[in-house]
């Protein structure tokens, strides 16, 4: 079979359950749920959203490969494996296959990135006794870029400026905050893209005047649990769903305008003790490790 070829689909009646646990939770509210627009509760309904995901990102592997984006349309392992990522972690894997690793856009290299990320934070409340009595901050925006008067490279442009914006409201952040999650990525739309800021800051309960005037919108979750953080962080971390979606032009300009620069950290309670540990999670975006 020639690599460009599309895989046989997976067919929703050879999954038979799903996992329920909070980890499994984030990924399905950060990826599945954005992409099908809605949120399935019901096993069936969820490995059809699944499955959905899976083709459209297959699909859409194809297509940049024939558009001739370097990273798939130049080498063919990659290609072979992009074009058949499964989605696991929400449901069982039928089969033991590689991963492609294309972490920006594939929604299950994606999905796993949102579990390490959950898995990370539930061990530093548990290490640290967070849970029950501290908020969530989550603080969303974003800016758009209209295509009509930018090219890919001030598209780049923004994008960097982006980051300096994110990196230095974090730093003011930093001594008011227990620990902080924080990223920023951008989504393709019909006529331009949006560069998403969003930040995920944890606070004792009752201590909300301290940042208040420090961030301009954002909102709170109290007694924060197991189960509202898996919400807070895919809050925070939403898949660009029109990576899968929008015009393919639009796609590779984003793309390659986040390749290679660092779009997620922590602060605080959240970073790592072990310097090496947080060099390996770190994202590389568009699959470029
Ligand atoms: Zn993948």
């Amino acid at each position: 079979m020639s690599v460009r070829q599309k895989p046989t689909q997976t067919q929703p009646d050879t999954i038979t359950h799903i996992y329920r646990d909070y980890t499994s939770l984030a990924q399905r509210l950060a990826v599945i749920s954005p992409i099908s627009d809605r949120f399935a509760t019901k096993t069936n309904d969820v490995v059809i959203d699944v499955i959905k995901a899976q083709d459209l990102w297959h699909s859409r592997a194809l297509q940049l490969a024939d558009e001739g984006w370097s990273a798939l349309a130049e080498n063919d392992t990659r290609l072979y494996y992009a074009s058949r990522c499964p989605v696991t972690g929400i449901v069982p894997a039928t089969d033991v296959r590689r991963f492609c690793n294309f972490r920006a856009i594939c929604p299950c290299c994606y999905g796993r990135l949102v579990a390490e990320t959950y898995d990370r934070i539930v061990r530093s409340f548990e290490a640290n006794n967070l849970f029950g009595r501290t908020t969530a901050v989550e603080c969303r925006n974003s800016r758009f870029v209209a295509s009509e008067n930018a090219s890919a490279l001030s598209l780049k442009d923004a994008f960097e400026h982006g980051r300096v914006w994110l990196a230095r409201k974090v730093r003011s952040l930093r001594a008011r905050m227990l620990g902080c999650l924080y990223h920023l990525c951008i989504n393709p739309a019909e006529k331009g893209w949006y560069i998403r800021y969003r930040i995920l800051g944890i606070i004792p309960d009752g201590s909300e005047e301290s940042i208040r005037g420090h961030l301009n919108r954002y909102s709170l979750v109290g007694s924060v649990t197991k189960r509202k953080l898996a919400g807070s962080v895919a809050r925070v971390l939403r898949y660009p769903t029109g990576l899968l979606k929008a015009g393919i032009t639009a796609v590779r300009a984003a793309l390659d305008a986040q390749a290679g620069v660092q779009t997620r950290g922590y602060t605080g309670r959240f970073r790592s003790k072990h310097a090496k540990e947080q060099k390996e999670i770190e994202w590389s975006l568009a699959g470029q490790s």
